[in-house]
C-alpha cells in the first residue's frame, strides 16, 4: 500500500479498530438489563450485559416455571403431589433434580437427604411456630428420613409411607443452572444472578476484571469476605437466616442432620462452594453444613471439581488452594487470616 492509499484507509482502520473494540465492551460497555423479581420465598436480581428484555422475560417465566413445580407448597407442581399422594410422574426439571439430589446423598453418607421433610417441620421451620420437638417425636420422625426409600423409575418417584421430600437444599442452585444456560444461549457477553445469596456468573465482566461476590457475614451485620472469581455459581449455606434462639439461648438452624433430627452443629457459621454446576453447589453446601470443616475437606479432596470457603463458629476462614489466593476477608473480619486447606 502506497502513502496515499494509507492515508485514505486510516480512518477505516481506525473506525473498525474501534468498532472492535466497542464489540468486545472494553470501550462502550454493552448495554446492561436489570430485572428483580420476587420467587423461592427470596428476592432473585438478574443483571445482564448485551441483552434485551425479551431474554429477562424468558428468565422470569424460567422461574416461575421452577417454583410451581418445585415448591412443596404448590398444590399442582410435582413435589407438593409426591408429597400428598407418596407417587408422582416426574416433568424433566423434577426428575434431573430428584437424581442429582440422591446422588449427592449418596456421595455425603446422607448428610444432603430431601427426605429431611417432616423434621424440618417439626421444628417449625416451614411454619412461623418454630419449636424444639420432645425426644419422642424426633426419634419417631427419625425413621421417615431415608433417600434410599425414594425410588425413581420410568420417570416416576415415589415415596415411603410418612415420607415427604424437599428441594430446598438443592433448586435455588439449579435455578442457577437454568438461568445461566438461558443467558448463554441467547448469546448475553456477561450477567450477574443473585438467587437471595446465591450467585451465578455467565461470561466475563464487561470491563474485563474478576466478578466480585460478597460472602454475607453469617455472626452479624455486613459482609465477611469477597470472593474474586470468573464463570461459575458462588453458594453459601448457613444458619444465620432461618434460626430461632431457644429458651436455652442456643441457635437452631434450619439445616437438619438427618444422623441426629436436630438442626446441625458441626462448628461451622457458613460453607460457601463455588463450582460450575449450581445444583451440586447447593446441595454440597447444605451437606458440608451438616458434616463440618474436617469432614468437607477430605469430601473436597476425594471428589474436587469444586471450591470451599468455610467460616467457623471460632471466626476462622478457611479456603481451599483454587479460591484461597482470591479471598478477601472484610467487615468484621477483616482483620483475619485466611487458613488454606492442605490437598
Ligand atoms: P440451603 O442450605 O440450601 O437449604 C436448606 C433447606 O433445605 C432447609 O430450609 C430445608 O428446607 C432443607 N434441608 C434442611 N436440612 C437438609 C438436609 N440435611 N438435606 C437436604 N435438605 C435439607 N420458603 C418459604 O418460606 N415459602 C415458600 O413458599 C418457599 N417456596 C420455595 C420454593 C422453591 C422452589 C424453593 C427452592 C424454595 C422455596 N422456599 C420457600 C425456601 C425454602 O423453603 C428454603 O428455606 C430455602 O430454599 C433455603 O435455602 P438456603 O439456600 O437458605 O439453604
Ligand atoms: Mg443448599
Amino acid at each position: 500500500m502506497n502513502g496515499r492509499k494509507l492515508y485514505l484507509a486510516l480512518p477505516v482502520i481506525i473506525l473498525a479498530a474501534l468498532l472492535a473494540f466497542a464489540h468486545r465492551g472494553r470501550f462502550f460497555p454493552p448495554r446492561e438489563a436489570e430485572r428483580t423479581l420476587f420467587a423461592m420465598d427470596t428476592v432473585i436480581s438478574i443483571t445482564a450485559y448485551g441483552a434485551d428484555d425479551a431474554v429477562l422475560d424468558e428468565c422470569a417465566a424460567a422461574l416461575s416455571r421452577l417454583e410451581n413445580d418445585l415448591s412443596v407448597t404448590k398444590e399442582s407442581g410435582t413435589i407438593a403431589r409426591l408429597n400428598r399422594d407418596k407417587q408422582a410422574e416426574l416433568t424433566p426439571d423434577a426428575e434431573l433434580l430428584l437424581k442429582e439430589a440422591i446422588s449427592v446423598s449418596k456421595m455425603t453418607g446422607g448428610a444432603f437427604d430431601i427426605s429431611v421433610r417432616p423434621l424440618v417441620k417439626a421444628w417449625g421451620f416451614t411454619s412461623d411456630e418454630r419449636r424444639i420437638p420432645p425426644d419422642a417425636e424426633i426419634e419417631r420422625l427419625l425413621k421417615l428420613v431415608d433417600y434410599r426409600k425414594i425410588s425413581l423409575e420410568n420417570g416416576r418417584a415415589k415415596l415411603g409411607a410418612g415420607m415427604e421430600a424437599d428441594l430446598g437444599g438443592i433448586a435455588k442452585g439449579y435455578a442457577g443452572d437454568v438461568l445461566s444456560a438461558i443467558l448463554r444461549s441467547a448469546g448475553v457477553s456477561a450477567a450477574v444472578v443473585n438467587l437471595g445469596g446465591n450467585v451465578s456468573c455467565v461470561g466475563a465482566k464487561p470491563d474485563g476484571k474478576s466478578w466480585r461476590i460478597a460472602v454475607k457475614n453469617p455472626a452479624g451485620d455486613g459482609i465477611a469476605c469477597i470472593l474474586e472469581k470468573g464463570e461459575g455459581h458462588v453458594i453459601t449455606s448457613g444458619a444465620y437466616e432461618r434460626f430461632f434462639t431457644g429458651e436455652d439461648g442456643k441457635i437452631y438452624g434450619h439445616i437438619i442432620d438427618p444422623g441426629t433430627g436436630r438442626p446441625a452443629g458441626s462448628g461451622l457459621l457458613s460453607v460457601t462452594v463455588a463450582g460450575k454446576n449450581g445444583a451440586m453447589c447447593d446441595a454440597l453446601s447444605t451437606a458440608f453444613f451438616v458434616m463440618g470443616a474436617g469432614a468437607a475437606a477430605d469430601f473436597w479432596r476425594e471428589h474436587g471439581g469444586f471450591e470451599l470457603v468455610i467460616i467457623t463458629k471460632d471466626r476462622k476462614i478457611f479456603a481451599t488452594p483454587g479460591i484461597f489466593p482470591h479471598v478477601v476477608p472484610a467487615g468484621d473480619f477483616a482483620s483475619v487470616k485466611v487458613s488454606e486447606i492442605p490437598r
